[in-house]
């Protein structure tokens, strides 16, 4: 009170607390000398220094060295408060007299103190738990040095941030050294008071952590360090100390006869016991390590115990199943043919086809190809709208021996041509409605339309099969770094075995309806097809057009009695609404939904959106179950069954990999990470694919020899590897896998993966681009959007030139929705650019039309709905509304915000065709007329009045 009162918030007297804890407990006098004066005197001598030259020339030393440090982010097992609490407890830590005398030791031979060895292991292991190389951590500091406070009682504690670079993954005794340099020169700089120095940084008071550091390291008593001794606190006398923690966590040890004994002090929000008894082990093996190996690399020092490695290992993470793969999947499908031939296979809208009529027109496609020379592992193309004919001639390639290049005709020319020119197709199936939008190249079109009458005299029956379970089934192609996108290889037997091995969990039959929501050019679609005709249920295809609108997607998964859902998360977040929405306004509707199963995948998935949706269906019928996984591993890795747990709280949970799949979480040295540590995740076994097409490079760079060793029955090549996800995952102390984020700049929205890299290569092609750095932002929850950051060569370039070279490259979900074009970029102070200042783009960088006012009440009530759902400050009523960066999901907002407002229905496709607010208002004032009567009509035409003659003619 003294301390605080007198202006200073020094730290703490630990010593004279102490005494005071102890005589209190003992029912004994305090021992405490006549501290006011000394204190006082203390204080004053302060006071003064902070108006001398040192104190100047200090606080520019540590300004300098503590320019934006990052927070450590230690992996929680709980998502940190917003506002820190203190509640705290401890573990303890015993290291023996034997590893201390080698620590000793090995600190003379470096010419440091203890101290300095010790607080480098705690680095070392900071940047293994964390990745972080710039770390930085604080240290208590006795202010004694000043002669005329030598016999001061007790000290005045000041806090040191210490921090250093791991950048480069050094040598222990590197590392050592830098602490030395760092920790020496901290101390002649350490009369600063820490708390003026977090002012003067005007570090954001951020009250989820503690300022500059989140870690403490404390030793005490120990002869060798540099005046670093500490009052000695006895833990087992002071209760209190277990209930609180000043930081994220404190080591504090203490030298004795028995080696070095302290404990973590720890903040109970944030870690479970477990967790940093955990920790304790991973410190002391660091320790031992260090001792024997000084030389060894920080990423090469061993953490886990033996005990540990086998549970990772072997437990959780090898899994030794084979399923049954060895067949094709056009032979699959016919096995169903035969046992549900009459049933109906595929359908969309009012046109349906058996397994039998569905096998028959494969069959006569089949034929055709084969005539036309298709042989086995033949690339052929195919380019189609979401129809029956899409499903025929994926089925119609597959039974001629061939594997199907998948590509949406909806992509730009530049994109399809690339697609056809790399996979070397030389076949290409699609249909004259669509062959306009395909460049010509060097393949022969194959036009279903044109050829139905030929087709029609080919044989039904089905066709000698001549691909074997490893031959290629598909190649999707997927966004690449470089600029180009990459096909994936995938043979057969992965299918297969994807089925034969999620059976245990699903149970698929041929009751089952699946809806076909993805575009045959992504993954998913491979689930939702063949999980539908392998087992005899019914796949609805679903046209694009419905796909764009939750609503009557909403309506045909009700009507269809669809059971089997595969959706993105961002997807089912909408889904979720309109069900809402349903249960209100059509019950009737609603009350038909049969959903058995929700299946997610393609991006993170948040459980706590999934709130509502349980409070009304439970989490039964149907189940939601969230699967991670990746085109280059055959859809799906793991899976994960959402219980009610999962919804309270922020973890991505993504299960337990598919028994015949090896599931590795690993650091950049290969070796597999602690529990609760997070890492990269790789995968193996069954479900991988052959590599990429023709990029023998890029396969070995990601598809990288399994070191493990599984031993696989079939002893190709390529079996042993494993791929190298990008993806950063953690175990859980139950086996579970909770999926953290990306270490590279790969990114997904909407479930679109896309590589950053590859839209910069893309604008960085384009003339007058000088550099350019794309980012997906979320400005607004929910809102995921690309926004590219351009510096231009001279002023005359024209954005607009840029955009539509970029619209003319890429697939629209690539194309940024928001352009800024910066003077220069802002750096960090290592000289990268710093992408994290990158501003937030502002309202003129998107709307680039005249602005035009709302003209009367509708367009002024559209206007202020196209502002709230795009979160923009000024809409003109003549902006595009995808120019301003909507897209269908936001659309369907706009359309039930309309509803709200105008209890009208408009209908989503009014505003993909004309998305502007002038368009959109005379929509709702068509709408208003027809069901108006003359008294009404009056006030409409006021409103009217604002209108232009060309319009009122239109109306
Ligand atoms: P794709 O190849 O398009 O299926 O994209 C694969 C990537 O999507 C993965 O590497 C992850 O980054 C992400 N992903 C897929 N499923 C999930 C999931 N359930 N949770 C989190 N991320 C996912
Ligand atoms: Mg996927």
């Amino acid at each position: 009170h003294h301390i605080i009162s007198d202006g200073w918030s020094l730290g703490i007297l630990i010593d004279e607390m102490a005494e005071l804890y102890r005589s209190v407990v003992n029912g004994e006098a305090p021992n405490l000398p006549e501290l006011n004066i000394q204190y006082a005197d203390y204080a004053a001598w302060q006071r003064k220094w902070m108006e001398g030259p040192v104190f100047e020339h200090q606080l520019n030393y540590w300004r300098e060295n503590l320019r934006s440090v990052p927070v450590l982010e230690l992996p929680t097992d709980r998502p940190r408060p917003p506002i820190m609490t203190f509640n705290g407890s401890f573990e303890p830590v015993k290291i023996g007299r034997g590893l201390t005398t080698k620590l000793n030791a090995l600190s003379r031979d470096q010419g440091v103190t203890l101290f300095m060895t010790l607080l480098t292991s705690f680095y070392a292991l900071l940047n293994r738990y964390t990745g972080q190389t710039d770390i930085c951590v604080g240290t208590p500091v006795a202010n004694r040095a000043r002669p005329e406070f030598e016999n001061l009682i007790g000290c005045f504690v000041n806090s040191l941030a210490l921090r250093v670079d791991l950048e480069n993954d050094p040598r222990f005794v590197d590392l050592l050294l830098q602490v030395q340099d760092v920790t020496l020169s901290g101390y002649n700089h350490q009369d600063l008071p820490f708390e003026r120095l977090v002012d003067s940084l005007g570090v954001a008071r951020d009250k989820s952590h503690t300022p500059l550091f989140q870690v403490m390291f404390t030793l005490q008593n120990a002869a060798n360090t540099l005046d670093m001794r500490m009052p000695s606190v006895d833990v087992e006398m002071l209760p209190s100390v277990a209930k609180t923690s000043k930081f994220d966590i404190t080591l504090n040890l203490e030298e004795g006869s028995d080696g070095l004994e302290g404990m973590i002090e720890y903040n109970t929000d944030l870690f479970d016991r477990e967790t940093i008894h955990r920790m304790v082990g991973h410190l002391e093996r660091v320790l031992e390590t260090v001792a024997e190996h000084p030389h060894l690399r920080i990423s090469e020092l061993p953490m886990l115990s033996d005990a540990e490695y086998r549970l990772i290992l072997d437990e959780w993470n090898h899994q030794p199943q084979i399923y049954e793969y060895k067949d094709s999947v056009h032979s699959r499908f016919e096995k169903s043919v035969i046992q549900y031939g009459d049933r109906t296979a595929v359908k969309i809208g009012s046109e349906s086809l058996t397994y039998n009529q569905l096998n028959a027109k494969a069959n006569q496609l089949a034929h055709y190809l084969r005539e036309k020379g298709v042989e086995a592992n033949q690339l052929v193309g195919i380019s189609l709208d979401r129809s029956i004919d899409m499903v025929v001639s994926i089925l119609g390639v597959l039974k001629a021996g061939g594997a199907y290049v998948p590509v949406d005709p909806t992509n730009p020319q530049e994109r399809i041509q690339f697609i056809l020119e790399d996979a070397g197709v030389a076949l290409l199936i699609t249909h004259s409605a669509v062959q306009g939008s395909i460049p010509a190249g060097h393949y022969e079109p194959v036009l279903l339309d044109e050829l139905s009458d030929e087709l029609s005299h080919r044989p039904t029956d089905n066709l000698p099969n001549i691909s074997g379970e490893d031959n290629r089934a598909y190649v999707i192609y997927t966004s690449g770094t470089t600029g180009k996108p990459k096909g994936v290889l995938i043979p057969h037997s992965n299918v297969i075995r994807l089925f034969t091995a999620t059976d245990q969990w699903y149970g698929f039959n041929e009751k089952d309806i699946w809806t076909v929501f993805h575009s045959f050019a992504f993954d998913f679609s491979v689930w939702e097809l063949w999980g539908a005709l392998f087992f005899g249920g019914q796949a609805v295809i679903v046209p694009s057009i419905v796909a764009k609108s939750t609503e009557d997607f909403y309506q045909l998964v009700c009507e269809e009695g669809v059971t089997v859902l595969n959706q993105t998360p961002s997807a089912f977040t909408q889904f979720i609404r309109f069900d809402e929405y349903s249960r209100e306004d059509k019950p009737d509707l609603a009350q038909q939904l049969k959903l058995r199963y929700v299946v997610f995948g393609g991006e993170a998935l948040d459980f706590a959106a999934l709130q509502q949706w349980n409070e009304h269906h439970g989490l039964e019928q149907p189940q939601l179950i969230n699967m991670y996984g990746i085109t280059e591993t055959t859809v799906h890795v793991t899976y994960h069954r959402v219980t009610e747990k999962d919804l309270a709280q922020r973890q991505s949970l993504i299960g337990r990999p598919i028994p015949d799949l090896d599931f590795y979480i690993l650091d950049i040295n290969m070796n597999p990470v602690p529990v609760g540590v997070p890492g990269e995740i790789h995968v193996g076994g069954q479900g991988l694919s052959h590599g990429y097409l023709n990029r023998p490079e890029l396969t070995d760079e990601r598809f990288v020899p399994n070191k493990f060793g599984v031993e696989l029955e079939r002893d190709k090549g390529l079996y042993d590897r494993l791929y190298r996800t990008g993806d950063v995952g953690r175990l859980l102390l139950n086996g579970v896998v909770e999926y953290l984020g990306r270490i590279d700049d790969q990114v997904k929205i909407r479930g679109y993966r896309i590589e950053l890299g590859e839209i910069e290569s893309t604008i960085s092609h384009c003339s007058g681009v000088r550099e350019t750095v794309v980012l997906a932002r979320e400005d607004s929850p929910g809102d995921r959007r690309l926004v590219a950051y351009l510096l231009m060569d001279n002023e005359e370039v024209e954005l607009s030139d840029i955009k539509d070279q970029v619209k003319k490259s890429l697939p629209d979900y690539m194309v940024p929705k928001a352009y800024v074009c910066l003077p220069e970029f802002p750096l960090t102070p290592n000289g990268k650019i710093d992408k994290r200042a990158l501003p937030i783009p502002g309202d003129e960088n998107v709307a680039k039309q005249a602005y035009v006012a709302p003209r009367n009440d509708t367009e002024e009530t559209l206007t202020e709905i196209w502002q709230e759902v795009l979160h923009l400050e000024k809409v003109g009523v003549t902006d595009n509304f995808f120019d301003l960066g909507g897209h269908s999901l936001l659309a369907t907002q706009v359309v039930s915000r309309v509803r709200e407002h105008f209890n009208v229905e408009l209908a989503l496709s009014a505003l993909f065709e004309e998305p502007t607010i002038e368009n959109i208002a005379l929509h709702l004032l068509q709408a208003e007329l027809e069901s108006t009567d003359d008294m009404e009509m009056a006030d409409l035409l006021a409103e009217i009045e604002g209108l232009s003659e060309e319009d009122l003619k239109n109306l």
